[in-house]
């Protein structure tokens, strides 16, 4: 999923923006409020890490402004031990769920995961279509019970397509999920992880819709 990290601590960023990488999230990495504030305007993310101590706005002033645009991207507030007032405020203003630094890379991820999926009213974290089954939290991704190896863009693209399953997705839409700014995308990309899965979960699973993008067939339309 797209992630918008924001966080002024160099060190701090560059291991969350590996890190959230690795584990095959588009993460954008802004360092202070101002900038913050305009990526949400301009582009759709899952969920935002927000650094509370920012440089020209602090984190608790962009959470005030998103939320009074009546913009509810998921925000998972980081903050250090000693702001517990901040916490609470951030809370009240309308984070989702905070970490205390220093933390745990997999408990962060978990707890993104877990953010993203309530605010898509999806309880039940398992995705699924006819026999295929996509489990966001342990990455796994079984066809007739028999474990998938997908690589991460796969696995991301895969959860995309069943995400809006039986809606025609773009491919600007799922490009832009898919890979951060600045990211170089090879005019092709897109096409040959579409050709990847294909061959890894079927053919006749996602249709092509040409000019336009991709959509993962709904489990009645393709007669699973
Ligand atoms: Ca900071």
């Amino acid at each position: 999923m797209r992630i918008l990290l924001v966080e002024d601590d160099r060190l701090l960023g560059d291991g969350l923006v590996t890190g959230l990488r690795t584990l095959g999230n588009g993460v954008d990495w802004v360092r202070d409020g101002d900038a913050a504030l305009a990526a949400v305007e301009a582009e759709s993310f899952a969920a935002v890490v927000l650094d509370l101590g920012l440089p020209r706005r602090d984190g608790l002033a962009v959470l005030r402004t998103m939320r009074g645009r009546g913009d509810a991207t998921p925000v998972l507030v980081l903050t250090a031990r000693d702001e517990v007032r901040a916490k609470v405020e951030a809370l009240d203003l309308g984070a989702d769920d905070y970490v205390l630094k220093p933390f745990d890379l997999d408990e962060l991820a978990a707890r993104l995961r877990a953010l993203v999926r309530r605010s898509r009213g999806r309880p039940v974290p398992l995705l699924t279509r006819g026999d295929l089954e996509l489990n966001p939290a342990t990455r796994e991704v079984r066809i007739s019970g028999e474990s998938l190896a997908l690589t991460s863009r796969e696995f991301e693209l895969l959860s995309l397509l069943l995400e809006g399953k039986g809606r025609v997705q773009t491919r600007r839409v799922l490009e832009e999920q898919l890979y951060a700014w600045g990211e170089s995308i090879g005019s092709n990309a897109l096409e040959v992880h579409v050709h990847h899965l294909r061959r890894k979960i079927g053919g006749d699973m996602i249709r092509t819709v040409r000019g336009v993008g991709y959509m993962m067939m709904d489990d009645e339309a393709a007669g699973a």
